[in-house]
C-alpha cells in the first residue's frame, strides 16, 4: 500500500468539515491514513473500496482520491466506534437487536452475519442523513431504540459536540 502525503486539498477539506460533524470522542485517537489504493491483492483487481478500519491498530485507511464520499469517512468511523466506543456489553446487545435486519454474506459455505456492518452503515444515516444505503428509519422500531440510545449513551460526556 503507497501511502500519500500531504493530502490533495479539497479531500482535506472535506475530511476535515466531515469530521466536524461527529462527536470528537468518537474518533479521537484514532490514525488517519491516506492510501492511493485499499486493494490487497494489487492494480489486478482495481483500487479496492473508498475506505477501511484496521481494528487491530485504530487506523481509519482512507482513499486519496476526489470522490471520496463524505458518506465513506462517517462509515468507517462507525466502524471505529463500534470497535473503540461501543462495550462489550452494547456489542452483544447489538448483536441480538440487530439479527433479523443485519446483512448476511455467504462465502465459500459459511454465512456471516455482520451487524457490525449495519451498525458502520447506520452511523453514517445517523450523522449524514439520507446518504446512506441503509436509512434507520426503516429499520424496526426497536432495532432503532437500540442503535440510538447506544451511540447517544457515548455523546453524553463530551466536551465538543
Ligand atoms: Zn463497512
Amino acid at each position: 500500500m503507497v501511502k500519500i502525503d500531504p493530502v490533495e486539498k479539497s479531500v482535506e477539506n472535506r475530511f476535515l468539515s466531515t469530521l466536524n460533524k461527529i462527536p470528537e470522542s468518537h474518533w479521537k485517537g484514532a490514525t488517519f491514513e491516506w492510501h492511493y489504493s485499499l486493494n490487497p491483492l494489487g492494480i489486478y483487481h482495481g483500487l479496492g473500496p473508498h475506505g477501511r478500519y484496521d481494528d487491530k491498530n485504530d487506523i481509519v485507511k482512507l482513499r486519496n482520491t476526489p470522490q471520496l464520499q463524505r458518506r465513506t469517512i462517517v462509515h468507517e468511523i462507525g466502524h471505529r466506534v463500534y470497535n473503540k466506543v461501543l462495550t462489550p456489553a452494547e456489542r452483544e446487545k447489538w448483536e441480538k437487536a440487530s439479527v433479523n435486519e443485519a446483512p448476511r454474506m455467504r462465502q465459500w459455505g459459511i454465512e456471516y452475519f455482520l451487524p457490525e456492518e449495519l451498525f458502520a452503515e447506520l452511523y453514517a444515516d445517523m450523522f449524514l442523513p439520507k446518504t446512506s444505503l441503509v436509512s434507520l428509519g426503516r429499520l424496526e422500531s426497536s432495532t432503532q431504540t437500540v442503535f440510538r440510545e447506544i451511540v447517544k449513551s457515548h455523546e453524553q460526556n463530551l466536551s465538543t459536540y
